[in-house]
């Protein structure tokens, strides 16, 4: 979502006839784009922005902006703490950066109640994959997390802007969208998620559709149902699970039982059963005992997830979670932390073995950053590929027949390449059909 933000960002500067440089000390205006969502971003925000002082010594006219939600958390504090800021602007006040521009200081964290209608322009720097926003803040609450402290409350954008945000895309040329809110699941327009889903999976030349994320109380079957038979929505969901406890599922105000997660889970698969379901995981939530911890890798053995987000827990100040007793130590954390990972490692590894010589629907994305010569792509259940091809292939869908697996990648050769229109065959089908 950051990464989104930053695009219209981006988009906005371009307008006002900004250009993007490399280096920072050429530049007129220097934007930090936030995360607060576990301390070590904050961290390494804050040394970055203590970093970048000197430059403001060298360039009288240089303008820094704190954006993002530590932005929106700390607000005039960051004045106060770096006289070298000059604007300071929360992500439900993107809209308001051009006329930030026109003040010497400015602080911009106020509620923004029409979020939603705001279509700003988004400067993508890829050309196959796109993000958009469908949904802005969340109402959930859950207690560790920081989010609806600083995106505000749901806001579902209009159904009719994000298809024609998406149609405006395939025109240019992009192949997959992945749409983008805190909680998909309760998009609610003009039309629900899976109404939405239907009418974007018409737009011609857009090929692949992705979402992120889903909450697992609200997983409907009515979506399962459209990820079944939707031919463009693709087969990986991401579901955080958080915890295979339900006293710290309670305590975490998730919404949900472990059972409840689990009979999600069972239907998913029954529905569709290639399908990659990946999620997220706190290690240490305060009071986690070792049974609960056990729980958590209980879960993992069962569900036997594609791949998993994990992380030790991080007190986020103005939370609930912040303030329970019983945290658990470092050292436990991590020990936790290093368990879940290392079982997860194995599991993947079983789990993309189990794709070697199978023939796999690749979106190429482009060349590999570590090597020109071999081409990156994603299958439709998100998994990363790479192969020895030709540069044009860009946005193209070809099958690769995987030859090797890793952990974090597949390796395979070029077997086909095929345009969409060309064949004509039912997405879901084509492995099997080729
Ligand atoms: S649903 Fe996600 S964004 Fe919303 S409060 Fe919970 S963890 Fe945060």
């Amino acid at each position: 979502m950051n990464v989104h933000d930053s695009e219209k960002m981006a988009g906005i500067l371009k307008a006002e006839g900004y250009a993007e440089t490399a280096y920072t000390e050429n530049a007129d205006l220097i934007i930090f784009n936030t995360c607060s969502i576990r301390q070590k971003a904050e961290q390494k925000f804050r040394s970055e922005l203590g970093r970048i002082k000197v430059l403001k010594s060298k360039n009288p006219l240089l303008k820094i902006a704190v954006a993002g939600c530590i932005a929106q958390q700390k607000g005039r504090d960051i004045f106060k703490r770096n006289p070298h800021v000059d604007y300071v602007f929360g992500p439900q006040n993107i809209h308001k950066l051009s006329a930030m521009l026109t003040t010497n200081a400015m602080v911009c964290i106020e509620d923004n109640p029409e979020i939603q209608h705001t279509n700003l322009p988004a400067e993508r720097k890829e050309n196959v994959k796109a993000w958009v926003s469908i949904m802005y803040g969340c109402d959930n609450f859950c207690s560790y997390c920081i989010v609806p402290y600083t995106r505000g409350r749901e806001r579902s954008r209009p159904g009719q802007n994000i298809y024609e945000e998406i149609h405006e895309l395939a025109e240019k040329g992009f192949k997959e969208v992945t749409l983008l809110g805190q909680n998909v699941n309760s998009y609610s327009s003009d039309t629900n998620f899976p109404g939405l889903l239907r009418k974007i999976d018409t737009i011609k030349g857009i090929e692949r559709i992705r979402f992120v994320t889903s909450h697992p109380r609200d997983l409907s079957y009515e979506l399962i149902s459209c990820i079944k038979e939707l031919p463009k929505v693709c087969e990986h969901i991401h579901l955080p699970l958080q915890s295979g406890s339900d006293r710290i599922l309670k305590l975490m105000n998730r919404g949900y039982t472990y059972e409840d997660y689990i009979e999600k889970i069972r239907k998913l698969k029954e529905s569709i059963p290639n399908i990659a379901i990946t999620t997220d995981l706190i290690a240490g939530f305060p009071s986690e005992t070792d049974n609960e911890h056990s729980m958590t890798m209980k879960a993992l053995r069962n569900i036997e997830f594609d791949g998993i987000f994990a992380f030790k827990f991080s007190p986020r100040q103005g939370t609930k979670a912040a303030e329970m007793e019983e945290s658990i130590n470092e050292e436990i954390m991590s020990q936790r932390l290093n368990e879940i990972l290392g079982l997860q490692d194995d599991i993947t590894l079983r789990k993309n073995e189990s794709l070697k010589g199978t023939l796999q629907e690749v979106l190429v994305e482009g060349a590999s950053k570590t090597d020109k010569d071999r081409m990156t792509g994603r299958t439709r259940t998100n998994k990363i590929v790479n192969f020895v091809g030709d540069e044009l292939l860009s946005g193209w869908l070809v099958n690769v027949e995987i030859r090797t697996a890793m952990r974090h990648s597949l390796e395979g050769r070029l077997f086909s390449k095929h345009s969409l229109d060309a064949y004509g065959l039912d997405l879901k089908h084509k492995v099997k059909h080729l």
